[in-house]
């Protein structure tokens, strides 16, 4: 399946919730759904009472472009999330959580989700101390992410997205050692540390169908 590349609000009003797709722009007025929250395509076209089966698509679907994953991608967290113990759709959330790409903008180094994919496709994070250009790489307790030393650290994204985050609290989960420009996984997070506005229990009983 391809990836997707029509205008990322069109998903916020698809979904009628911000998923925080465009970094800053996102907690201002500049946001699209803060003017426009109807669904985009023509009106009066959609059915008043949503069968279940359509509402468990949709926070699949919100789920997905939260993190920026691929339809393959996101069973195969699925599947994993199902074989550990505990709860299926928190395990799935923790795994999506995992991931370098949502762990370097969480940390604070990329305004969004996005944004951190290309920072980290392109080298300019070290994961404990060697260079990754993997942004599905789940990190486990004690690994580490710092901006590579040199031109990595000046980059004007990453020194705008770090003077954004001071507004922002850091997640538990996670700590920061601004001086050095690295972070650490401290403990994976649990279902009350991930804000993120998804019923994940509907994802699983769609994918249990
Ligand atoms: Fe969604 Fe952000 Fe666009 Fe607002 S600005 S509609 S939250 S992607």
């Amino acid at each position: 399946m391809a990836r997707y590349r029509d205008s990322d609000c069109k998903l916020c009003r698809r979904e009628g919730v911000k998923l925080f797709l465009k970094g800053d722009r996102c907690f201002g007025s500049k946001c699209a759904l803060e003017k426009r929250t109807d669904p985009p395509g023509a009106p009066g076209q959609r059915r008043v009472k949503p069968t279940d089966y359509a509402l468990q698509l949709r926070e699949k679907q919100k789920m997905k472009r939260i993190y920026g994953v691929l339809e393959s991608q996101f069973r195969k967290y699925f599947y994993m999330a199902e074989r550990q113990k505990g709860i299926t759709g928190e395990n799935l959330l923790r795994l999506l959580e995992q991931r370098l790409d949502n762990v370097v903008h969480r940390l604070g180094f990329a305004s969004s989700r996005a944004e951190a994919r290309q920072l980290v496709r392109h080298g300019h994070f070290l994961v404990n101390g060697r260079r990754v250009n993997i942004p599905s790489l789940l990190l486990e307790v004690g690994d580490t992410v710092q901006a590579r030393e040199g031109s990595s650290r000046e980059l004007l994204p990453i020194k705008a997205a770090l003077e954004g985050a001071k507004k922002r609290a850091l997640p538990p989960w996670l700590e920061m050692d601004i001086a050095n420009l690295k972070g650490m996984v401290r403990a994976l997070p649990t279902r009350d540390e991930i804000a993120i506005p998804v019923q994940e229990q509907m994802v699983v009983s769609l994918y249990s169908k």
